[in-house]
């Protein structure tokens, strides 16, 4: 038994304070335990540190105040707003506040109540009485509090939970709550300067000044970071296993046979990443490395190489794709460069596996090795795929894949495969570091030659018409265009908003202005069969016009398309628009992208004019991380950064990369993994589930 009141796994009802009622309410905010609760970090603080007594205020001060309310009285303007309006009084002066439209105050307000407030003060002329219409926070002090001197936190609220339960809980916690144990070596936290993990844990709550709050911050954050970081090396460390790996021999006629039926010249940058990826892959380490190179930059040639070096050693590649769309695509290249070398090319698609005698029959294949090389998407994953002998993956767009979605297809296989990522989404370094950590990272920056750059224009949905006209021009040219819309279709509550789905643009389009030319409609909810139909007559240059959702956004390649239109523009995350723009410029002729936007969003004409400046996806992606922050960018899709409850990879850039050094400096040899097994525990206990996942697949 403890010495204390409670154990950290303790079901949150054994706090004073906390009864069944309000642990229901917690539970909705993932809170089960006493330690979830520890870590439920406030969301701000005020500094009560200074009040100012009511009689001395000064015109235009931020300040904050205690006093007795009045009664509160209701008025009714004449423009039918309602202030809810009182005096609160000190014994110095007296001051008037008015909460403007929340009319619920009236219940919650009354004669007698002490306050706390913090607002802007205004003083009419040099007699006026001091009144506050600019309220920030006000709590409510109970009849024998003390206000609390110093930084106050402000945690964030849910149902009909309060700030005053979350401090006072929070304090109950604390004052009963066990020294918290060490964590981090001594040694650590020197080097460093950390403060101790116990200190930290209440100062965070309840910090006695600044430079506490601070200090407190950065060593819980540093945690954070530093731990997923170990973690992220763990696996690293395990998928290293020398004795499980695959050595492939030397570059032969195989891969130089491919190379020379390449219809163009490898882009140094290409050569330099397959030669690193060759050198990877000839080791007897597992190779997981990730290629990051931006849209259309060539990392697909550089992976299909890595597959022929793999069938070259008698092994067979997988090369998985994240959409239907795509697997066809790269399907249809391999097979026309490979087939004629005697590799034999599979794919698997849900088209396949819906039938289940063509599935059977690729599943045969698979086992008995008759296919080198399969592609394919998700349904390469799936239970009854077995290869004869895996020796390399490759998933492309992994940020679409989890984390154990790409370990799953390793474990289809004795040995461990070599593997390799390739993203176009441009990550910052910074969070490189992080999500993908377990990985070593090639960068491909070089654009293969003779591509012009897309000119880019932001227009205004009032040059539509000129906006089209141009488009019909480009078409007579001979080109293709495409029309890229946010939605499928209109939902009930955007019946009356402007937004233009794809399926009324096509309709509105391929029934006004391109009336005589050959239009098609793409988007998620068609038919597999349907979307590939659809494609190949666009590829065909059958289509001349394609509007879309973002189906199109990944990979598709047709040269001959030198238009993208992208209505609603600022719906789009800006990772997401650089995407889709590499759509066009893919051949000789001049490109363009016009994104089409009223767009009273926050930001989005700051967001899209970054757009028409730069063709750089990094300093997109940094802009729009800036802008938007993380969720934003990535869109609601999993995008593999682990649930932090306080760091920020973007604002603790520097604590990150403390993490990251202080982790490869002090974990560095096998005496350390039991360490890292302790670590681990520690963060299952932390980070729950998420975590959970991250280690164990
Ligand atoms: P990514 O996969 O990086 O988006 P791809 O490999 O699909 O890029 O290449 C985009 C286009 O550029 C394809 O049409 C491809 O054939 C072509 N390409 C790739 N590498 C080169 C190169 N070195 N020189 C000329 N064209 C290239
Ligand atoms: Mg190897």
């Amino acid at each position: 038994m403890s010495r204390y009141e409670f154990e950290f796994t303790d079901n949150i009802t054994y706090l004073k304070g906390v009864g069944p009622t309000r642990a229901k309410t917690l539970e909705k905010i993932k809170i089960f335990t006493m330690y979830d609760f520890l870590t439920y970090y406030p969301r701000s603080y005020e500094d009560w540190g200074k009040i100012t007594p009511i009689g001395n205020l000064m015109n235009e001060e931020s300040v904050v105040i205690v006093g007795t309310l009045t009664r509160p009285e209701k008025i009714i303007t004449r423009s039918r707003l309602t202030i809810i309006r009182a005096q609160l009084y000190d014994g110095t002066g007296t001051i008037t506040l008015n909460w403007f439209n929340q009319d619920y105050l009236m219940q919650k307000l009354s004669a007698g109540m002490r306050l706390v407030v913090i607002g802007k003060v205004k003083v009419n002329g040099l007699f006026g009485d001091p009144v506050m219409s600019q309220i920030k926070s006000f709590s409510i002090l109970e009849p024998n509090e003390k206000p609390q001197l110093g930084i106050v936190p402000i945690y964030p609220l849910t149902g009909t939970l309060k700030q005053n339960f979350f401090r006072t809980a929070m304090q109950n916690l604390l004052n009963k709550m066990p020294p918290l144990t060490e964590i981090l070596p001594r040694k650590i936290l020197n080097d460093l300067n950390l403060i101790p993990l116990d200190e930290a844990a209440r100062a965070i709550h309840f910090p006695a000044d600044r430079l506490q709050l601070d200090a407190a911050r950065r060593r819980l954050a540093f945690d954070e970071l530093f731990l997923i970081k170990c973690g992220l090396m763990l696996i690293k460390r395990q998928a290293k296993d020398e004795s499980l790996g695959i050595a492939h021999k030397k570059n032969g006629e195989l891969v130089k046979k491919s190379l020379e039926s390449l219809p163009f010249e490898l882009t140094k940058d290409q050569q330099r990443t397959f030669k690193t990826v060759s050198k990877d892959m000839e080791s007897k380490l597992p190779m997981r490395r990730l290629i990051q190179g931006d849209v259309g930059s060539g990392k697909t040639a550089v992976a299909m190489l890595a597959l022929v070096k793999t069938v070259e050693n008698g092994h067979q590649g997988a090369f998985m794709a994240p959409t239907e769309i795509l697997a066809a695509q790269h399907y249809e290249k391999f097979t026309k460069l490979l087939n004629p070398l005697n590799i034999r090319v599979g794919l698997l698609s849900a088209k396949i596996t819906a039938s289940k005698k063509k599935r059977d029959e690729v599943y045969r294949q698979l086992a008995e090795h008759e296919i080198d090389i399969l592609i394919g998407t998700h349904a390469m994953i799936q239970e009854g795929v077995n290869f004869h002998d895996l020796g390399l993956v490759v998933t492309d767009e992994q940020h679409r894949f989890g984390v154990s979605q790409r370990s799953s297809l390793e474990k289809k296989s004795a040995s461990i495969p070599d593997m390799l990522v390739m993203t176009a989404t441009p990550i910052p370094r910074t969070m490189v570091l992080t999500v993908y950590g377990d990985l070593d990272v090639s960068l491909i920056k070089e654009l293969p030659p003779g591509r012009k750059p897309i000119k880019t224009f932001v227009r205004s949905v009032r040059a539509r018409e000129k906006i089209y006209n141009f488009v019909r021009e480009e078409i007579l040219k001979g080109r293709q265009a495409y029309v890229v819309c946010p939605l499928i279709e209109r939902s009930e509550s955007e019946k009356m908003s402007y937004i233009d789905p794809a399926t009324e643009m096509y309709e509105m389009l391929s029934n006004g202005i391109f009336r005589d030319v050959p239009c098609a409609l793409l988007h998620g909810k068609m038919k597999a069969k349907e979307k590939d139909s659809v494609m190949e007559k666009f590829r065909a240059g059958e289509t001349k016009l394609l509007v879309a959702t973002t189906v199109v956004e990944v990979g598709v390649d047709v040269p001959n398309a030198t238009v993208m239109v992208i209505e609603n523009a600022e719906r789009f995350g800006l990772a997401q628009l650089h995407q889709l723009r590499g759509r066009v410029g893919r051949g000789s002729e001049n490109s363009y992208c016009i994104l089409i936007s009223d767009g009273k969003a926050l930001h989005s004409k700051e967001r899209l004019s970054a757009m028409e400046r730069t063709n750089d996806g990094f300093k997109l992606a940094d802009i729009d991380l800036k802008l938007r922050g993380p969720g934003e960018f990535f869109g609601e899709a999993q995008h593999g950064l682990p649930d932090l409850k306080i760091a920020d990879v973007f604002r603790d850039v520097e604590i990150l990369m403390t993490a990251n050094d202080a982790a490869e400096r002090y974990v560095t040899d096998d005496a350390d993994l039991e360490y890292f097994a302790d670590l681990k525990k520690n963060l299952a206990l932390a980070y729950g589930d998420k975590f959970r996942q991250i280690t164990e697949a």
